[in-house]
């Protein structure tokens, strides 16, 4: 078992970890994170190799404090701080141009890299105890479910690590928003945490961009990421599923209802709250896909606020290679 509680002594522990060079688990208010020492190209390599994720995916740096930023990156525009002072700690990841302190292999070769401090008291304990960046995506196997509880991360990767800090459920339930701000005007990367709204009121206007998984680095490699192992299928609003021998699972939310018979329903929000719903999705997910189903029926979530993350990871989760 590697899941302990997150007391003094084991965050004091796990901070020692890191420092020498191993892989840690812990809560964030997004999803849980792998973790190792930013700045340490051999400690990031175990982060790769037990998450079985390609190269040209580049990892996002956790920091402790504001004042960090300064030791690892060349500079931080206005709308950077601005952003910062508005939602850090919290779920909003910056790309910034790099200092050469960052090893390339955690920034896919890139001039920049992404930088976040999370807002949970264990990643900001582990943090503090660490003293070092840490970089961390989130704990499962490359491209399935993301883990929202200290036990999807056991189930997943327990055999890989020897600890994994607990924090409950992920508050927030889908990753962080990440936003170029070596552009200008910025450009959002990923729907996550925080809406586009919610960033615009406090940056003036965001322009969509393309997420580096989504360039041309790797043709036709990642149109498919947070995948559950259960055929995904999204439905428009008034679509109808197909009548089907198989045993069918249901993601609701608010009052939907399905036209065939359904097997296991998985509510996220029964009175259709979004935020809700982000806290529930993956592990609405997780249990639909561990039920021996035949399929999973979801319909779109409305075009909104954290509506666009949520659509986002159901879109990945939906294809199928
Ligand atoms: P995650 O898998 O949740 O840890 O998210 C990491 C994601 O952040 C990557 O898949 C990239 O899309 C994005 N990312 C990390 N570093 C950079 C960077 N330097 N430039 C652009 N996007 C980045
Ligand atoms: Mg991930």
């Amino acid at each position: 078992m590697a899941i302990f509680e997150p007391t003094d002594e084991n965050l004091s522990k796990a901070g020692e970890l890191i420092r020498q060079g191993e892989l840690v688990s812990f809560a964030t208010e997004t999803v849980y994170g792998l973790g190792a020492n930013a700045l340490n190209p051999e400690a990031c390599e175990k982060i790769f190799k037990a998450k079985n994720r390609p190269h040209y995916d580049p990892l996002i740096v956790h920091l402790a404090s504001v004042d960090q930023v300064d030791d690892i990156c060349k500079e931080m525009p206005t709308k950077a701080q601005q952003a910062a002072e508005a939602f850090w700690p919290g779920s909003l990841t910056m790309i910034l141009p790099k200092k050469d302190v960052v090893p390339d292999s955690i920034t896919a070769n890139l001039d920049t890299v992404a930088v976040r401090i999370p807002n949970h008291p264990v990643a900001l304990g582990l943090l503090q105890n660490a003293k070092v960046p840490i970089a961390a995506p989130s704990a499962n196997p490359f491209g399935y479910l993301s883990p929202t509880t200290a036990a999807h991360v056991e189930e997943q990767l327990g055999d890989k690590l020897q600890i994994i800090l607990d924090g409950g459920e992920c508050d927030c339930g889908v990753e962080s928003t990440i936003i170029d701000f070596t552009t200008e005007p910025p450009e959002l990367l990923r729907f996550g945490g925080i809406s586009q709204e919610q960033i615009e009121s406090v940056c003036g206007k965001i322009n969509l961009g393309k997420p580096v998984l989504e360039r041309p680095l790797a043709p036709g490699q990642l149109a498919s990421h947070y995948s559950p192992n259960t055929e995904l299928i999204i439905l428009k609003e008034g679509e109808s599923a197909k009548e089907t021998d198989g045993k069918v699972g249901f993601l609701k939310f608010g009052d939907q209802n399905l036209n065939i018979n359904v097997d296991q329903t998985e509510e996220v929000s029964l009175d259709g709250n979004l935020e809700e719903a982000a806290h529930n999705l993956f592990s609405a997910l997780h249990k639909l896909d561990d039920s021996n189903l035949d399929v999973i029926y979801a319909y779109e979530f409305p075009d909104k606020g954290i509506g666009r993350a949520i659509m986002d990871r159901l879109k990945k989760a939906a294809v199928k290679l």
